[in-house]
């Protein structure tokens, strides 16, 4: 071995295992009780949203392809935005809920709990004047401001559903997400602001107007300076009908089992899938985790890096915690401008605590190299979190030494939009860690592993992760394509949610996440999942990022097929070529040894930052005419690039 990629045990430090709300022996205890007996669990904990009426029924499962449906506190009535504002009311008025930070370092401002409170009875009211109805969905096409959650928390208050669709989509992208849920409104703002350059909001969705019907009205947030087109009797500015509406707009009671929100999932693996989720479930999901997978505490800065466009965004930056009295900090930029240190700098200046950002941030920060982490002190940091794609151990390592300065346990948490919020995690208090491991999981969830054919793997073993029983912040359905539901995620395994990951549990029971099913590799019967090289390539001092996927071999069945991106200060050559090869069949052995690498100055990703590894594999297998749906692409260059510096292998 050169190096050590085997898993180190990181015990919990003193300091967290004495002042947790979760430690060890009472994780052990609850999550017990929760799959033992999950009624009186949930009786429990339904307790801490505050309800219109008190949900007497627990749940109404049925995986079954025949008769699918899942309800949770089904005879429950409450309101998500109440939960969110006004129950804070007065005693935390004054307590900052939303710390805003601009893509312009000048500018920034906080939003106590009060003034949340009347900007979004303002914007509900503004809502119901232009003609929204319960049951309607929104789309909210906005950039990282603080209108986003108004708009959000505005939609719950009145009982419209939401379907937020990231700033950085296209017009295409727009109109194809209007037109799937058939929504009669989009909510946007003239301009948004990214790295210093101007994203045309209001322009794009003129041109998805063009492609698809329906939508009765557009209402316009002020953002930047920029005068934009409005089209009379369809579009309005924000500010002209905020000025003539009310204050007092009273929360809309609302079924515990109606929606909430719709939102597209990242479209990692095919045509991105309209998400549904509920009130009451989700909204106790949203809350349960965020309190114990970050031990927060009222007062406490917390920052979540994602875009209000993604799940992460939903459940931990609006919805879990404002529905515990948090401190939440929205960031409209990027971490890279104007500077490459721009999170370090944004934590000292705020004083975060916790702080939860995604794999792909934190390779492309590693790479950038360690002074512009070491120049700011960091000192207020606790606690640190990842989601999103599997975390290799190396970036892992990177962010604990050099990020925490070994001081602040990393959460890695895993989960999906279906999922509503994390379900296989560490909890700070009482999980000791292991870089790149998922470790344990969250109360109520039963993880277990299959083999192809269904068959229940024991012990230490690697298979497709399936989950065994529901939980409240599960999705409830395919907005309207419930057979889609069933297919995807009922029907590989019968009676069984199928997650399309892959996973493997060590002899302790932890999880580790080796990437999606599809991405498995069969190097002549071995099964290899991508994480595993890639996180043998990840380690090499060299190297920055690594996608890998297999391609028709003659001999082995499958081929290896690796696409590296080296560090900045590093000119790839065919000694490196050869050096990775040697490292990555040290690391795991023979049988992983690479049979291409390519280097690539980028990996394709989608607009959320996860490697699209389906578009390598069509690039790896030759069939460069069939790429599939390329719209949640971030950059359809890249793949210019990659196609012209193909190997053939
Ligand atoms: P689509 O479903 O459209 O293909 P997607 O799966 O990328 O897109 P998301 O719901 O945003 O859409 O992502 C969920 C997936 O992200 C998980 O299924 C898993 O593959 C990956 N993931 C998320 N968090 C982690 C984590 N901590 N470790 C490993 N993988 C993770
Ligand atoms: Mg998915």
């Amino acid at each position: 071995m050169t190096h050590d990629t085997s898993p180190t045990l990181i015990p919990v430090p003193a300091e967290w295992a004495r002042r947790a709300k979760i430690d060890a022996e009472t994780y052990t205890l609850k999550y017990r009780q929760s799959v033992d007996d999950p009624h009186a669990f949930w009786a429990e904990e339904l307790k801490r949203i505050d309800w219109i009426k008190a949900p007497t029924e627990i749940s109404d499962v049925s995986w079954s392809k025949d008769d699918l449906h899942i309800r949770w506190f089904a005879d429950g009535v409450l309101n998500a935005c109440y939960n969110c504002v006004d129950r804070h009311l007065p005693a935390r008025q004054n307590d900052v809920a939303i710390i805003w930070e601009g893509d312009d370092p000048s500018m920034d401002r906080k939003v106590t709990y009060g003034q949340l409170h009347d900007e979004v009875r303002r914007f509900a009211n503004v809502l119901k004047d232009m003609g929204v109805k319960k049951g309607d969905r929104v789309t909210i096409y906005l950039p990282m401001i603080v209108e986003a959650a108004y708009a959000m928390l505005a939609c719950a208050r009145i009982g419209a559903v939401h379907s937020v669709v990231f700033g950085g989509f296209s017009p295409d992208s727009i109109a194809g997400r209007i037109e799937d849920c058939r929504s009669e409104w989009v909510i946007t703002a003239n301009e948004g602001l990214r790295g210093g350059k101007t994203i045309a909001l209001k322009h794009n969705v003129d041109k998805a107007l063009e492609k698809v019907s329906g939508v009765k009205g557009v209402l316009v947030v002020r953002h930047t300076r920029a005068s934009v087109a409005m089209n009379v009797g369809r579009d309005q500015w924000y500010d002209n009908v905020a000025a003539r509406v009310d204050l007092e707009c009273p929360c809309e009671p609302m079924q515990a089992e109606d929606p909430l929100f719709i939102l597209y999932t990242s479209g990692s693996t095919g045509k991105p899938k309209g998400v549904l989720h509920t009130t009451g479930g989700y909204l106790v999901w949203a809350s349960m985790t965020h309190e114990y997978v970050f031990d927060y505490r009222p007062g406490e800065i917390y920052w979540c890096t994602a875009d209000v466009g993604w799940v992460t965004g939903h459940t931990y930056i609006v919805y879990g915690p404002l529905a515990n009295g948090a401190t939440t900090l929205m960031f409209e930029g990027i971490p890279t401008y104007p500077g490459p240190d721009r999170f370090w700098q944004i934590i000292d200046k705020h004083k975060v605590e916790i702080f939860y950002t995604a794999p792909t941030a934190i390779r492309a920060l590693e790479r950038l190299g360690d002074a512009h982490v070491k120049k700011h002190s960091r000192k207020s940091l606790r606690l640190l979190g990842t989601v999103g794609e599997p975390i290799n151990p190396a970036a892992w390592t990177w962010y604990w030494d050099v990020v925490g300065d070994r001081r602040c346990p990393v959460v890695d948490t895993w989960w999906q939009t279906e999922t509503g919020g994390a379900l296989i995690t560490p909890l700070p208090g009482a999980t000791d860690l292991k870089p790149g491991s998922a470790s344990t999981p969250m109360f109520g969830i039963q993880p277990d592993l299959v083999d192809a054919d269904g068959k229940f793997l024991k012990g230490a073993a690697s298979g497709n992760l399936v989950l065994k029983t529901s939980w409240p912040g599960q999705m409830r359905t395919v907005y309207g394509d419930h057979q889609r539901f069933i297919d995807t995620y009922f029907s590989t395994y019968p009676g069984l949610y199928f997650t399309g990951d892959g996973a493997r549990r060590d002899a302790d029971g932890y999880w580790w996440i080796t990437g999606r099913v599809d991405d498995v590799i069969n190097v002549s019967g071995h099964r290899l999942g991508t994480a595993e090289v890639e996180s043998a390539l990840v380690a090499h001092p060299k190297v920055a990022e690594a996608a890998v996927v297999g391609f028709p071999h003659d001999i082995k069945g499958q081929g290896i097929y690796c696409y590296v991106t080296v560090n900045q200060d590093v000119e790839p050559d065919e000694m490196l070529e050869a050096e990775l090869r040697q490292w990555v069949r040290d690391d795991i052995g023979p049988i992983a040894s690479p049979d291409a690498i390519q280097f690539a100055p980028a990996l394709p990703k989608t607009r959320s930052g996860k490697i699209m590894r389906r578009i390598l594999r069509k690039i790896a297998e030759g069939e460069l005419n069939n790429l599939g749906d390329t719209t949640t692409l971030a950059d359809p260059g890249v793949v210019e690039d990659l196609l012209a510096n193909r190997k053939s292998a």
